[in-house]
């Protein structure tokens, strides 16, 4: 299994010169297993995704599951410029998300109305399916995906993708300090082989000012990846405002309280295999 990221960045794209090392798009992570196309969420980085797989599957169908967390900017923004939804009718993408606040789908047709975006949607001639996946479990063959809500503004839902090669876990936009939802990210992170984790905030900055805005910082990330028995720390959806020096710092600093950290970048590649 192979995990790739294509968008690190959180808020909004970042495409100045001091934060390229780490990479300027927004939210999105493949997972591929055997012949199955994972990706979780649709920020920037996933036009970026749809190039690639424009050239891998010059002449053949694409067919991929999307799972999207929830509809901020930063997890959306990229739906529009994915190649793929408009090359061929052959192409096959099954969404996922959950209803509670908008359907998907409600939400891809308001974010390219007019006068928005100069494209209709009609264009994209890809068949697509969306379900709704409310707190719960979706198996493919092998592979078992389970859903838990976290704790963030207008709701966001975290991701376990298990594969007999490993366990990959997507838990970004999730804010500390509610007991509910403390629980329920360690239990979706027990025991697996990555945890890709909120690490918008510095800890000083989050005590400071960014109490309630939604987002965890790395000491937490730390507490989650020990606490839940998770073998590998990836911090993710960093801050707009962070650049490539500061993470590099962060990464140093979480080091010190747990060896098996690194910070998310553009083009990083983690396999896993048993
Ligand atoms: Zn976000
Ligand atoms: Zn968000």
């Amino acid at each position: 299994m192979r995990i790739k990221f294509w968008g690190v960045r959180g808020s909004t794209p970042t495409p100045q010169p001091e934060n390229l090392r780490y990479g300027g798009n927004t939210s999105c992570v493949e997972v591929r297993y055997s012949d199955d196309i994972f990706i979780f969420d649709c920020g920037t980085g996933f036009r970026v995704l749809g190039q690639q797989l424009r050239r891998e599957f010059e002449s053949r169908p694409l067919n991929a599951h999307v799972f999207v967390t929830h509809f901020h900017w930063d997890h959306i923004q990229g739906i529009p410029f994915f190649g793929p939804l408009y090359d061929r009718s052959e192409n096959r993408f099954t969404f996922h998300s959950s209803k509670r606040t908008r359907s998907l789908q409600r939400v891809m047709e308001e974010q390219m109305a007019s006068p928005y975006f100069p494209v209709d949607m009609n264009e994209m001639k890809a068949q697509r399916t969306f379900y709704d996946i409310e707190e719960g479990q979706v198996s493919f063959d092998s592979v078992n995906i389970e859903a838990k809500w976290l704790n963030h503004p207008q709701g966001c839902m975290g991701f376990r993708l298990e594969t007999p090669e490993g366990t990959v876990v997507y838990a970004t936009d999730n804010e500390p300090g509610d007991a509910v939802f403390d629980k329920a990210v360690r239990q979706l992170a027990a025991g697996a082989d990555v945890l890709i984790y909120d690490a918008q905030y510095l800890p000083e900055e989050y005590e400071a000012r960014k109490r309630g805005w939604g987002h965890s910082h790395w000491r937490e990330a730390i507490n989650v990846v020990m606490e839940s028995g998770a073998k590998e720390l990836v911090l993710f959806h960093h801050d707009p405002d962070h650049d490539d020096e500061c993470l590099d710092k962060v990464v140093k600093e979480a080091r010190n309280y747990y060896p098996n950290v690194r910070a998310a970048a553009e083009g990083m590649e983690i396999t896993l295999s048993r």
